[in-house]
């Protein structure tokens, strides 16, 4: 089949490089010109596992292809795919300029029939929008040309993107048009020879899915964190309990680690917009509501552990920050627990010297030079000369540290795990301080 994509970010780029993969024939087409260049050249602007080598293998059979040639990419594809970003706008809502910006194209460009594909997250009842738009451009060009346009949420992570599109649990397709269906089970087909796990419904309805998975699973993280709270104050281990609770089928292990709080492009965005869409219907969603400030309170946690150990005052301390992708495996720093965290020592006059083994490019394109950020070569450089050390993601190779020879590097024996990733007596045995979550030392 041949598919356009828009957006080459971690859903477009993913999504586009996999269907390649399968052999299908892809057009990426992206406003950032910097953006095509460099995967022209095979550079890959992120950091995903495993997507440089396929991106690289697909190009040069010829099956994937980029442009910003916005004429060229509504022309190719019979299917074109929306995966453009939907970040959130000042009161909280999914922003949709870049979504209809793209429908106004496909809408400028189309010489034939097309169905739109939208993958972007977006809010219920925009394919209507997105439909509208395209239509009004046609009718303006005076053309009589039929468009569809079908929901397909996205529900790959980043960090294991390419296991998730390939491996999915399962594929949903809002539609009620035939056509659509058959186009979709094609484009799908090489995913789906195992086992059925290509679902249609209605579009409103796969919509909200997507809006619902996340904040299902949001949920479960706040909820753990509040959890771990109480731990804390009452004197139980939160990785004990989390253990006991996980062991009911019911329940399950899944996503129930307490940690720094969510963070990342879609969590935050996704939990604040479908309160959003609920507050224009005069419905109150009180869940999502806690679900949202509890996580805003758990990324503060970090500080005001830091902050008590340190009697109130960091002025002029310097901080070993172990992380600062809003977790392992990605360079993505969107509404990372880290950045909460840096902020507020800056504020609160320390210094941070960080390491991460992804997100450092990241990190400096965001802050910029500055003198109270150092960004370390390695793990033992940013705990070099520290006071103290905080531990924002679980990257692995933070697992396992000789607690003896960090006890000589900090020059206060205090470590702030923020994702529980060490066994409390060891580093008490070392003579260090530990704050982690729901359990350890107690300020
Ligand atoms: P991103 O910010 O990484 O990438 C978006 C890309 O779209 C950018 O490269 C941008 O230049 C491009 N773009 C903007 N306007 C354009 C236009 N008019 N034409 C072509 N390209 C354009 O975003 P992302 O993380 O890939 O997310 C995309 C969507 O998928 C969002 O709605 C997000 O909520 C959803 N989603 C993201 C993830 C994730 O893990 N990142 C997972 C599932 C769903």
């Amino acid at each position: 089949m041949k598919i356009t994509i828009f957006g080459t970010g971690y859903v477009g780029l993913v999504t586009g490089t996999c269907l390649a993969d399968v052999g299908h024939d892809v057009m990426c087409m992206d406003v950032d010109t910097d953006k095509i260049a460099r995967l022209k050249e095979g550079e890959i602007p992120i950091y995903e596992p495993g997507l440089e080598s396929m991106v690289k293998a697909n190009v040069a059979t010829g099956r994937l292809r980029f442009t910003t040639d916005p004429e060229v990419a509504v022309g190719f594809g019979e299917l074109q795919f929306i995966a453009v970003g939907t970040p959130p706008d000042e009161d909280g809502s999914a922003d949709l300029k870049y979504v209809l910006a793209v429908a106004e194209t496909i809408g400028e460009y189309m010489q034939e029939d097309k169905v739109v594909v939208d993958k972007s997250t977006v809010p219920v009842g925009t394919a209507d929008k997105v439909l509208a738009t395209v239509q009004e451009r046609l009718d303006s060009r005076g053309v009589d040309l039929k468009v569809e346009v079908c929901s397909n949420p996205e529900f790959l992570k980043e960090g294991a993107a390419i296991e998730d599109f390939t491996h999915g649990a399962r594929i949903i397709v809002g539609t009620d048009s035939e056509r659509v269906k058959r186009l979709m089970r094609e484009c799908y087909a090489p995913y789906i020879r195992l086992q059925e796990k290509l679902m249609f419904m209605d579009v409103r309805a796969a919509e909200l899915t997507k809006y619902a998975a996340n904040a299902m699973l949001a949920t479960k993280i706040s909820f753990m964190n509040e959890i771990a709270n109480l731990a804390e104050r009452l004197g139980a281990d939160v990785e004990q309990v989390r253990r006991g609770i996980g062991s009911d089928p019911r329940i399950g292990y899944h996503f129930i680690y307490p940690g720094c709080g969510y963070g990342g492009s879609c969590f935050p965005k996704d939990v604040q917009a479908l309160e959003r869409t609920a507050r224009d219907i005069d419905y109150d969603a009180e869940l999502l509501g806690a679900v949202e400030a509890v996580n805003n309170r758990q990324k503060q946690t970090l500080f005001t552990k830091l902050s008590n150990a340190f009697d109130g005052n960091l002025k002029g301390r310097t901080i070993a920050v172990w992380g600062l992708s809003f977790k392992p495996n990605t360079d993505d720093m969107r509404d990372a627990p880290s950045r909460t965290l840096m902020e507020a020592l800056w504020q609160a006059g320390a210094k941070v010297q960080a390491y991460d083994p992804e997100a450092m490019r990241e990190c400096r394109r965001i802050y910029g030079e500055r003198d109270d950020l150092v960004l370390a070569g390695d793990r033992v450089q940013a705990v070099k000369g520290a006071d103290a050390l905080v531990i924002c993601t679980e990257w692995k190779e933070f697992r396992s540290v000789d607690f003896h020879w960090l006890k000589e590097q900090l020059a206060m024996p205090v470590i702030v795990d923020g994702r529980n990733l060490y066994d409390t007596e060891a580093v008490r045995e070392a003579g260090l301080m530990y704050y982690a979550v729901g359990r350890g030392d107690s300020l």
